[in-house]
């Protein structure tokens, strides 16, 4: 009681503190006040919410609580620019992304280099993407993952490939390879993944090479950029009635009309207006949902250890584990015939402060 009257008095100081910064800086700042300036007060948060997994809004305007990390290195993906601190999301969509790596492997990919997913309490971002704001989107890069282990300034600085030639808008053919297009199409089977963002010239390829079953097409969804990676978005989830879904994407493989468009002059004419703030960069706590205020203010776990993304209780990379695990007593045969599958989907615990658990031979 003590430890978390304390946490939140501490808390607030901060804000206060922060919130006076604030106010001075909007003195030469327009009329946005740059107290509410919703982009600061998020981009600041260094840890999550604590509390049961739940997304509030939209993709592009919103917040969510019981984010987990991504560990910045697994067996199958290594974390790219950490320094941004945005490998928290969802724990659905953490999970989603560390199965995404074990497939992918299985397929042929050396493994995932992982983008920006989601700041720790999501909320509009300092620099970049539209959406990200509430754990269920994922950039992973199209560059395959480097053998070696990458060191923290080869993360920071290691620039990506661009799959597409600027002028004509196509794939860059030396380039592209069969593994990624089934790094794409394994990323589209899953259940939960709604849509995957690429650039026009990748869906083109994809269109014209595509044999078989194309019915995975419809979650590939042409947008501008995502031309060194793509964009994976799953739904809302349970528990998150604050989420607002996302139109269902057509039932046809958008091959047809939808594509032909992109590759006319008219999406690649110079905007009208461009010097207009963008949308990210103006909003304040005004403008997203009631509840984000709520999530700023919720305490964090003691670290970012804390809320680092173990699996199926088991550590998949890094992460600190104090003491050895006994195998759950309900393991049956056929589930540990297929552990990595298993796990990936599990339930994950509510990540706060974690819950002693029994030693082996109890
Ligand atoms: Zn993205």
């Amino acid at each position: 009681m003590m430890a978390s009257a304390r946490s939140l008095f501490r808390r607030h100081a901060r804000l206060a503190v922060a919130a006076g910064l604030f106010a001075l800086a909007g003195l030469a700042s327009g009329p946005v006040s740059a107290q509410e300036r919703a982009k600061d007060l998020f981009g600041a948060e260094k840890l999550p919410a604590v509390g049961q997994p739940r997304s509030f809004g939209f993709y592009s305007k919103g917040c969510f609580t019981g984010g987990v990390a991504i560990p910045m290195d697994g067996p199958t993906w290594q974390v790219m620019r950490p320094s941004r601190n945005r490998r928290w999301g969802h724990p659905a969509m953490i999970a989603t992304i560390e199965r995404l790596s074990r497939d992918a492997v299985a397929d042929g990919w050396p493994g995932l280099l992982i983008g920006d997913i989601a700041q720790p309490r999501g909320g509009p971002m300092t620099s970049g993407h539209a959406s990200h704001q509430i754990g269920l989107d994922a950039d992973i890069w199209l560059t395959p993952m480097p053998a070696r282990k990458l060191t923290p300034s080869q993360r920071e600085s290691m620039s990506a490939t661009l799959m597409v030639d600027e002028k004509t808008h196509l794939v860059k053919d030396a380039l592209w390879t069969p593994a990624h297009t089934r790094l794409l199409k394994r990323a589209a089977s899953y259940p939960q993944v709604e849509r995957i963002l690429v650039n026009p010239g990748i869906k083109k390829k994809l269109c014209d090479t595509v044999t078989g079953d194309r019915s995975w097409l419809r979650k590939i969804r042409p947008f501008w950029g995502h031309d060194y990676h793509f964009h994976m978005r799953i739904g809302c989830q349970p528990g998150s009635t604050g989420c607002k879904a996302q139109e269902a994407t057509p039932e046809d493989d958008g091959c047809g009309k939808p594509l032909a468009w992109w590759f006319t002059e008219e999406p690649w004419r110079p905007a009208k207006n461009p010097d207009a703030p963008k949308a990210r960069d103006v909003m304040t706590m005004a403008n997203l949902p009631r509840e984000c205020q709520a999530v700023l203010d919720a305490p964090s776990p003691p670290s970012a250890e804390a809320a680092t993304y173990r699996g199926d209780g088991t550590p998949v990379a890094a992460a600190p584990e104090p003491e050895p695990q006994p195998a759950p007593p309900t393991l049956s045969a056929s589930d540990a015939a297929m552990p990595a599958a298993a796990s990936a989907f599990a339930p994950t615990p509510e990540i706060g402060v974690p819950l002693p658990r029994p030693r082996p031979g109890k």
